[in-house]
């Protein structure tokens, strides 16, 4: 299995197979499990204290994510990379990576908010969600290890700021010093606080109690068309995350460009319509009183001055967010822990 696995990739290798069945194997060093299909988990001999978990291609069309993944994947079995941290990879979304789509027929990062299984004629995507969730929630349950969730994504549009995080809401718990400095190692040097509970990935994981983030690599592109050197500098701190036992990254929190949501329009109607370009970049600021969209014929303000507008979709289901409006922020030190 192994030699295959080195030769397909995982994501081919997961693609390929007709049956999945759980199966482990060893290498140097570590145990590997295949747990579910596109789920692979690593466990070291050694004793570790963090158990990391990273996930990618929740939406299918988001490629750069994915071949980091891949190729990270790669390089542990190809005992490139020692592993000093247990380390959970998920593919998210295989059909809508193989058909290049965001989703087949749900927004599968809507869905994770699962208190019991969906029904049997739920969604694919509604089951996925189910089946990522049980599989987090198994990773983070060992005792004594500190949990951490990197939700790997890139953005429909172009942005202001190509590498950002959202940090999502805390409940007003403080955020983790160590996770901003990651990122800001990472050069992924702008962060916007979510303001709300939501059903994203990572807000769930959030509510395990690990330290969890969604990060946003770049602009959707097919598979061989990313830029990798952006991704440069976080594939360097993640390198360092997963193999350096007690890693502190040096970069200080304090250089991060921090954004808080102020609002966020949910689309009720089917007239929804933006007045600005599709092209617009997220993190475009309109001033206090601007028209940014009409809905029922009623214009919708920006609220307040150096609104910042990010996800703009006005093409998303009734009853869901069509854009959030943001407003730089400035963490102080009871903001962090
Ligand atoms: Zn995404």
């Amino acid at each position: 299995m192994l030699k295959d696995l080195c030769e397909a990739g995982f994501l081919d290798y997961s693609l390929s197979l007709d049956v999945f069945k759980p199966s482990c194997f060893r290498i140097s060093g570590c145990e590997v499990h295949m747990l579910e299909l596109g789920v692979i988990e690593f466990r070291p001999d050694r004793e570790t204290s963090q158990a990391i978990v990273l996930s990618c291609g929740i939406h299918g069309n988001e490629t750069a994510p994915i071949e980091l993944c891949n190729q990270l994947i790669h390089d542990i079995l190809t005992e490139k990379l020692q592993l000093a941290h247990r380390l959970q990879i998920q593919l998210g979304h295989l059909p809508a990576i193989v058909q290049q789509k965001r989703f087949v027929e749900e927004n599968l990062n809507r869905l994770f908010a699962y208190r019991d299984p969906p029904p049997l004629d739920a969604s694919y995507e509604r089951h996925r969600a189910w089946l990522l969730q049980q599989a987090t929630k198994q990773f983070f349950a060992q005792e004594g290890t500190q949990a951490l969730h990197l939700d790997l994504h890139t953005s429909i549009r172009a942005s202001q700021y190509p590498l950002f995080a959202v940090y999502p809401f805390l409940h007003h718990q403080p955020y983790n010093k160590r996770l901003l400095s990651f990122l800001a190692e990472s050069e992924i040097k702008t962060l916007l606080l979510s303001h709300q509970p939501t059903s994203t990935y990572s807000y769930f994981s959030a509510q395990l109690g690990a330290d969890a983030v969604t990060l946003e690599l770049g602009q959707v592109k097919p598979f061989g068309k990313n830029n990798q050197e952006m991704l440069a500098p976080f594939r360097a701190a993640l390198v360092q995350l997963l193999t350096v036992p007690t890693w502190e990254p040096e970069s200080a929190w304090q250089s991060m460009r921090i954004f808080k949501v102020t609002q966020e329009l949910i689309k009720h109607h089917q007239d929804f319509t933006f007045t600005f370009a599709d092209e617009i970049k997220n993190f475009t600021t309109f001033e206090r009183d601007a028209v940014l969209a009409y809905e029922n014929d009623e214009p919708i303000y920006a609220v307040e001055d150096q609104a910042a507008i990010a996800f703009p979709n006005a093409q998303v289901a009734l009853g869901e967010r069509a854009l959030l409006i943001l407003k730089p922020y400035e963490l102080n030190s009871d903001d962090i822990r």
